[in-house]
């Protein structure tokens, strides 16, 4: 296959924006697989800043780390994205965000439209100058609908001089498949 899935084109985005020695956060940790991913990018010189609400999350991503021996390139937070201010200060270099509900887990805990976007307002003022936010929607379970809607709405907001965003999708796949939205900062924000 010649078009890179889905996955794929969200990982080949951050591997591209992403160096050793860069900041990282992964909004959404889940089952730890993007934290792993991201910690493997930054190298022992950087630093990934990993977000989940549930407890059952944030320990699953730390075995991962853990089985990896990729810990101390993690901080594991069972905190909400909206708080990411809190515990992030330094220019970030790449985000990923993997909206939804815990596959295995909890369907009615899911990422809400008001705390995704005020996530992404934070990472947007935090993002490097050529950083990139990569958001993988997934819609198809109760209450997917309006977040999917709400945040297309804000991310064709944002202003064309300050952020270049994409939206990468199969069209003529069955069941509401994920598609990737990913923003990349081109200018400074400028404060709000
Ligand atoms: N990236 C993950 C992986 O590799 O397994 C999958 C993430 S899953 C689709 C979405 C996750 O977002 C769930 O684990 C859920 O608990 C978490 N979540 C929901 N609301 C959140 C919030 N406000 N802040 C951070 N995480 C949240």
């Amino acid at each position: 296959m010649k078009l890179q899935r889905v996955l794929q084109y969200a990982q080949s985005l951050l591997t591209d924006a992403i160096q050793e020695g860069d900041i990282a956060v992964d909004a959404t940790a889940g089952n730890g697989h993007d934290t792993l991913f991201l910690a493997n990018l930054v190298g022992d010189d950087g630093y990934v800043y990993a977000f989940d609400v549930q407890k059952e999350a944030v320990d699953a991503t730390l075995h991962r780390l853990l089985d990896n021996a990729l810990e101390h390139r993690a901080l594991v937070l069972k905190d909400g994205h909206e708080n990411i201010a809190k515990y992030v200060t330094k220019p970030v270099a790449g985000a990923i965000f993997n909206l939804g509900y815990l596959p295995g887990s909890d369907h009615s805990i899911i990422t809400k439209p008001n705390t995704t976007i005020t996530a992404l307002e934070t990472l947007l003022q935090l993002l490097k100058v050529g950083g990139i936010i990569v958001l993988v929607i997934y819609h198809g379970h109760d209450g997917g609908a309006e977040e999917r809607d709400e945040v297309l709405r804000f991310v064709s907001s944002l202003p064309q001089k300050h952020v270049h965003v994409l939206r990468y999708e199969f069209l003529n796949q069955q069941n509401s498949p994920p598609f990737v939205v990913a923003l990349e900062k081109v200018k400074e924000m400028g404060n709000k």
